[in-house]
């Protein structure tokens, strides 16, 4: 094995009849969830999204990646799907062992039969282009591509002997995506099944297929204990540096006729509102202010009250779709402040309930929604209860 140097990638014979088929293999098929919380830490939320969904969208916003296959453990299929909605990726069951998962997903593509395959770790989420673009064009040449770090701390071993000074020179730190000629690591991982290893690169060194490296990323971290979690949220949010704010705000007049619908939540009190939709003042002027946040309009721009697709239609859609408008452009919503204003009802007895719900439909966790209250004091017509209004603030985090 020797370091690859990028000028010298010209001299490797390209493969011959590729079709540039690139296929990438994302291993997510832990079940353990010895991490806290209901889910294996692959599912765990990153900035509001599950880890496994940052790591697909890596693969599947990458010019190189023709097909997205990931792994994942039968029990959460459905977790994994949801994680992955609106990205292009076929699931496949995986086995006992990440070695085993991995040869059922290269057995899963052989119809397919990709030129080159990348194999990542599902709790990789924060890969970058650079590094798919770099172990896609090494391996293209034929050769195992791993990127790896130079080991820079001394190195020492402990044990009941005491603490030794190991020699660190020439050690490496793995990483993945590893890159491969499809076909020569499905053969290996077939020819060696038995033979107990944590990573590919491993089971093309049994085989005998040549190893290349690539600098790996210390940004690419494995997601492996909580910190790790919290780690690649800073890592995250340091790219997220254009930070937005953006306010609404909505009147609805009362109607009795209607139930009351505020953040989401159908009160058990009204009086209603009147309005096209379900008339959730709240969710408008959260929505409102999303959008201000993107400068994209208002929410009467993106769905029209003349609409009969929008009539009764629940406001979460309008929310989503603002909040799926931020996400499209790579950022996060990272704060909601709303500010219900009028007479009745008292709103303290469901203010936990709208958090939680403002909070489900944004993807945020609960300590970034705040939900306020207030009168005008019997002044004006909310004060003569004619109707009530809301105010939102919003903040957004845009790539810089
Ligand atoms: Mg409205």
């Amino acid at each position: 094995m020797h370091e690859h140097d990028q000028q010298q990638t010209s001299a490797h014979p390209e493969v011959s009849g590729t079709r540039g088929l690139v296929a990438a293999l994302v291993v997510a098929a832990g079940s353990g969830q010895r991490f806290g919380g209901a889910l294996p830490k692959q599912f765990q939320p990153l900035l509001g999204r599950p880890v496994l969904r940052h790591t697909l969208a890596a693969f599947a916003d990458h010019p190189g990646v023709s097909r997205i296959f990931t792994v994942v453990h039968p029990d959460f299929e459905t977790v994994a799907r949801q994680a992955a909605q609106g990205l292009e990726a076929t699931f496949v069951r995986g086995g006992d062992s990440r070695q085993e998962s991995v040869r059922l997903g290269l057995e899963a593509m052989s119809e397919e039969n990709p030129d080159i395959v990348l194999i990542h770790d599902g709790v990789r989420p924060l890969v970058s282009g650079r590094l798919i673009a770099a172990v896609r064009t090494l391996s293209g040449t034929g050769v195992a591509a791993l990127p790896a770090l130079r080991v820079v701390d001394t190195l020492k071993r402990i044990d009941r002997l005491g603490c030794r000074t190991e020699n660190r020179e020439d050690l490496y730190r793995a990483q993945t995506p590893q890159g491969f000629p499809y076909a020569a690591i499905l053969a290996a991982h077939r020819r060696f099944a038995d033979r107990e290893v944590t990573d590919d690169i491993a089971l093309a060194e049994l085989a005998g297929l040549p190893v290349e490296v690539v600098d790996g990323d210390e940004d690419n971290l494995k997601i492996t204990e909580p910190e790790d979690l919290r780690r690649a949220e800073r890592i995250l949010l340091s790219r997220l540096a254009d930070i937005r704010t953006g306010t609404g705000f909505d009147v609805h007049r009362f109607d009795t006729t209607r139930d009351l619908w505020l953040g989401g939540v159908k009160l058990p009190e009204g009086p209603g509102l009147a309005g096209h939709s379900d008339a959730d003042v709240a969710l408008h002027a959260i929505t409102d202010a999303v959008l201000g946040c993107l400068a994209d309009g208002d929410i009467g721009m993106h769905f029209s009250p003349r609409d009969p697709r929008w009539r009764g239609a629940a406001s979460s859609l309008f929310l989503q779709d603002a909040r799926d408008r931020v996400h499209a452009r790579g950022g996060v919503v990272a704060h909601v402040d709303l500010t219900l204003i009028g007479e009745r009802p008292r709103i303290g007895p469901y203010r936990q309930a709208i958090r939680d719900s403002i909070a489900n439909i944004m993807g945020l966790p609960v300590d970034r929604v705040s939900v306020k209250a207030t009168t005008t004091e019997r002044l004006g017509f909310i004060g003569r209860e004619e109707g009530m209004a809301a105010q939102a603030v919003v903040t957004v985090r845009l790539p810089a």
